[in-house]
């Protein structure tokens, strides 16, 4: 515990001098927890899930992501394994939720598990959304046609979800790889931004005693689990041409948050540590105004949507979604949530595509200038 704490200090007080230095801009990297400590290990497998991430290509691709990372410190190494579902990096090409190329869930120890190995990465899963098209020639990729014709690099989408592996979060630096607003089509380089978030966490890294890993998991345990992704980014055209609802309201309240399971209880905890077990909840929103679709039937007036996150007993997910607060007003582009993941429960949910906000604060402002060009047109 004291060799944690000390090590807790030197972070806080480079945090600091960072600051300090960084006055203009004053906001760059971040890392997912203050207390994050890296990987509980500087020999981190990849493994490739057998029945979905199965192009030889697109493997590639990905371990050449890996060693951009690995590259920036001794203390972070990559290697492939053949074993399945383990404590390292799991790469699947499934479902993903709301409006991702591709998401990342980080699994960090808490305290709950053991104090040993607090604030240290046991797990991750990448998850690249089969409902996008995928490439790994440049010549050919394009993010910028029209959503059903795009083809996304996947050294760019796998570079970005490697960095949240090793344990960042969105970047408030619009030019890094990290950033939170989608991708240029072809980006696989490090940005100083990027690799000064890795080398954070790297360059002062030490081993935790012993070696358990995330699959000694009991269930009860604590574990917090991070989620974040690569947005589909959309043109004003495309917000309107692929919302299934625009409606303009207020937020009147939030459900309590629920694992993704049919009774609405903990996986098991094989589900738990695999790519779609999830907490949600629905922010709810009383709708002043439609301007696109039809509100679903016996909701009085009310839509509800679907975000990621939430603490359930021992167990904290949090996600890079939009924060909503109560009372605040909306104007927002909504597509049905379909993806297999939460759409089976609770009533009709909506996901986020677009609206006048801003993805990097997660501040959602009442878009006025799309809103009277939305008025005008109907
Ligand atoms: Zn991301």
């Amino acid at each position: 515990m004291k060799n944690m704490n000390m090590k807790h200090l030197i972070k806080s007080l480079t945090a600091l001098v960072l600051i300090s230095v960084l006055i203009t801009p004053a906001l760059a990297y971040n890392i997912n927890y203050d207390e994050q400590n890296g990987w509980y290990t500087d020999q981190v497998n990849i493994s490739f899930d057998n029945s979905s991430f199965n192009n030889s290509s697109w493997k590639t691709a990905f371990l050449t992501s890996a060693n951009t990372w690995a590259a920036q410190s001794s203390n972070l190494n990559f290697y492939t394994t053949t074993a399945q579902n383990i404590s390292g990096v799991n790469v699947y090409y499934g479902p993903v939720s709301a409006n991702s190329v591709a998401t990342e869930k980080t699994f960090i120890f808490n305290a709950t598990v053991n104090p040993h190995y607090f604030g240290y990465i046991g797990r991750s899963n990448v998850v690249f959304n089969s409902s996008c098209n995928f490439t790994t020639n440049q010549s050919q990729a394009n993010s910028t046609c029209s959503p059903s014709l795009r083809l996304y690099d996947v050294q760019t989408i796998a570079t970005h979800e490697l960095g949240h592996s090793v344990g960042l979060s969105h970047s408030n630096i619009a030019t890094a790889v990290m950033r939170g607003t989608p991708l240029p089509t072809i980006f696989r380089t490090l940005q100083s931004d990027d690799k000064n978030g890795v080398k954070f966490i790297y360059n002062s890294w030490q081993p935790p005693s012993g070696s358990k890993s995330v699959t000694d998991y009991k269930k009860g345990d604590g574990l917090d689990i991070n989620v974040a992704g690569s947005p589909i980014g959309y043109n004003e055209k495309e917000l309107i041409e692929y919302s299934d609802l625009i409606i303009k309201g207020k937020v009147i309240g939030q459900t309590s948050p629920k694992w993704n399971t049919k009774d609405g209880s903990e996986p098991e905890t094989e589900e738990l540590l695999g790519p779609y077990s999830i907490i949600y909840y629905d922010v709810v929103v009383e709708v002043d105004k439609t301007y696109k679709g039809e509100l679903p039937k016996d909701v009085d007036n009310r839509i509800y949507i679907r975000n990621i996150g939430g603490t359930i007993g021992n167990i904290t997910v949090t996600s890079d979604e939009n924060k909503f607060e109560k009372g605040q007003e909306v104007f927002l582009h909504l597509k049905k949530n379909s993806d297999t993941i939460t759409s089976n429960y609770g009533p009709q949910g909506y996901y986020v595509i677009g609206g006048d906000y801003n993805l990097d604060t997660n501040v959602i402002n009442l878009g006025n200038d799309v809103i009277s060009k939305m008025e005008t047109a109907t």
